[in-house]
């Protein structure tokens, strides 16, 4: 059967600059950096004098803010453009010379930071109540957090100075390596060069073979290239070793979690409960293995369909799902998803060069945001979809803040998202009355759910350990870091599924290791919290979707804690986690339910 493959959108990025060789790109940068002369010239040492006005500080922050939105224009327009294309050489220059430039004004404002944090204690307490500083307490709280890990200012300038030629230069490194990879295909007899999205697609193939021989495909074509991923992992896991020494961080993800604002405490809650019910992956896993009447379960059946039909989807059809399940939340939500489709905001369209996986960029509060994925036609790529538009739509509801209160801090960063995916899950799930069709459904929804919680849990322990390690005993080996990385994932499935030898060098593609160490326990923290969110919406109906905007709307302008205790939810509590899990268990048991119902094949 021969189809004619459907046109996938590109976005289109005129809506930021013309093109790379837009001269507005330059001009404002230069007048950012201009600003930022300006700024050091008006407000250095005004900050730490004991007659500091809240109306003063107001509009140094508001200078900060304008000026910080010039120079995040072209840096994002830069990446944005690197992405679909990470091997055309001028755009990699384009983000290098945008770095340089954003590093050159970081320098003239250093000083701000440092002296929000250095404001006394008296002036302090006379400021913080100010009806002037309302909308800016909470960033300025937050920076006086961070400020007590500040080095002095001739020292961070020199740290700021030299990152784009330490870290954020591996960090490049790996994007460009890892979006360069080919992954040689074989399949009947002719061999074809896959995209690292491709082969993570065929994962979810139904065909046996097929999963197999991508597991060997992505397990060989890492190992080949293992030595220059595994030099970058080595020198960021010493860089952020170093930084943690001389900023006084105790633990590797301390300053992560003080970044997310999230207390130690609540995060090691958290992964103790996760860690507590491992078994439901497990009791989950056994009977998918009954289920497809296979001797062993493999780590390249975990995605199996549990259907043997082979479904695909249209970017057309994936569309018409998403809006509809946004409209049935509600109107205003379709309405805020609508414009991206429509003026081009999306790029989905799998290409060679183009970065792998998805996300959703937000710029300022008065620009659009963009969403990057990699359409393949899978039922999990309309879930994909509906994600990063949740994101999208997080920051539309957040653009009435500020840009110091316009992102949200990681853990309610992905709530939005996960949120939007539940929608179109139970969109779907309404669509389907045979019990074999919503058993296979099911099914995906909870290894997705695995994938988000268990797996980025056992994630998080990966780096956890792999950190400590490095601490303990120097640089480690490539044999050491994969049988961590063996262990930590293997504890989730017990023993209803074997990883296998290929899958050791699986950690090497994983960007969020290189990009942002301990982001990924903030998918568990999301996934769980939207869970019980979800429930309350299904029993409070409209009166939910009202503090649902709200909480979305609040973007980065309150701390979690704050904005969940409002919701009366307590992140440092077990139960609160425990709550999530439960709702997971239910939906094993409906699994094994519908499973008991359909007759599982004999052995
Ligand atoms: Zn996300």
């Amino acid at each position: 059967m021969h189809q004619t493959p459907e046109k996938l959108p590109t976005w289109d990025l005129s809506d930021l600059y013309e093109g790379p060789e837009d001269p507005r790109i330059e001009e404002d940068l230069l007048a950012a950096c201009q600003q930022a002369l300006t700024f050091e010239e008006q407000w250095r040492g005004r900050l730490t004098e004991e007659g500091l006005q809240a109306g003063d500080l107001r509009r140094a922050l508001e200078q900060y803010e304008a000026l910080q939105r010039l120079a995040i224009l072209p840096q994002t327009y830069a990446s944005l453009l690197f992405s679909t294309d990470t091997t055309d050489p001028r755009r990699g220059a384009l983000v290098q010379k945008t770095r340089e430039m954003a590093t050159s004004i970081a320098t003239h404002l250093i000083f701000f930071d440092l002296e929000i944090g250095r404001i006394s204690e008296a002036t302090w307490a006379r400021l913080v109540n100010a009806p002037e500083l309302a909308a800016y307490r909470h960033y300025l709280e937050h920076e006086r957090d961070l400020a007590a890990h500040y080095l002095s200012e001739p020292e961070e300038k020199v740290l700021e100075e030299t990152a784009n030629c330490r870290g954020r230069a591996f960090r490049r490194l790996f994007t460009e390596l890892t979006s360069r990879l080919k992954y040689p295909f074989e399949q009947e007899g002719r061999t074809r060069e896959l995209t690292q999205s491709e082969v993570l697609a065929m994962f979810y193939d139904p065909d046996r073979e097929i999963r197999r021989q991508s597991s060997k495909v992505l397990g060989k074509t890492l190992e080949r290239h293992a030595h220059p991923l595994h030099f970058t992992f080595n020198t960021l896991l010493l860089e952020h070793q170093v930084m943690d020494r001389l900023r006084g961080f105790s633990r590797p993800e301390a300053s992560r979690n003080l970044d997310n604002e999230i207390p130690d405490q609540a995060v090691d809650t958290m992964v103790d409960v996760v860690v507590s019910n491992y078994d439901l992956v497990a009791r989950y896993y056994r009977l998918k293995k009954k289920f497809l009447g296979l001797e062993e379960l493999w780590h390249y059946d975990r995605y199996a369909p549990l259907l043997s039909e082979r479904t695909t989807i249209s970017f057309q059809e994936a569309r018409g799902i998403v809006l509809e399940a946004f409209q049935d939340f509600s109107p205003r939500f379709a309405e805020l998803a609508l414009p991206f489709f429509e003026k081009d905001w999306i790029d989905a369209a799998p290409a060679p060069g183009k970065r792998g996986g998805a996300f959703c960029a937000g710029v300022t509060p008065d620009k659009h945001p963009y969403v990057l994925m990699n359409f393949t036609g899978k039922p999990r790529d309309v879930m994909t979809l509906a994600h990063e538009l949740g994101h999208g739509l997080h920051d539309c509801l957040a653009s009435c803040q500020t840009l110091l209160n316009y992102n949200p801090v990681l853990p309610l960063a992905e709530t939005a998202s996960i949120f939007a995916e539940m929608l179109v899950f139970e969109k779907l799930q309404t669509r389907l009355d045979s019990p074999r069709a919503r058993l296979g459904l099911l099914a995906e929804k909870l290894e997705d759910t695995f994938a988000t919680v268990f797996r980025q849990v056992s994630m998080f322990r990966f780096e956890q350990r792999v950190h400590n390690q490095r601490r303990e005993k120097g640089e480690l080996d490539l044999e050491t870091i994969n049988r961590i990385w063996q262990e930590s994932l293997q504890e989730m499935f017990a023993d209803s599924l074997t990883l296998g030898e290929e899958h050791r060098w699986t950690w090497l593609y994983v960007p969020h290791f290189i990009q942002t160490p301990f982001y990924v326990y903030a998918y568990a923290f999301g996934e769980l919290l939207v869970l019980s969110l979800y429930a309350r919406y299904q029993k409070e109906g409209a009166a939910f979707q009202e503090r649902y905007f709200d909480l979305l709307a609040s973007g980065g302008s309150r701390s979690p804690q704050g904005l969940l205790t409002e919701l009366e939810i307590d992140i440092t509590r077990a139960e609160f986690w425990q709550g999530g899990c439960d709702l997971i268990a239910r939906n094993v048991q409906s699994a094994e339910a519908l499973a008991l119902e359909l007759g599982q094949p004999p052995r």
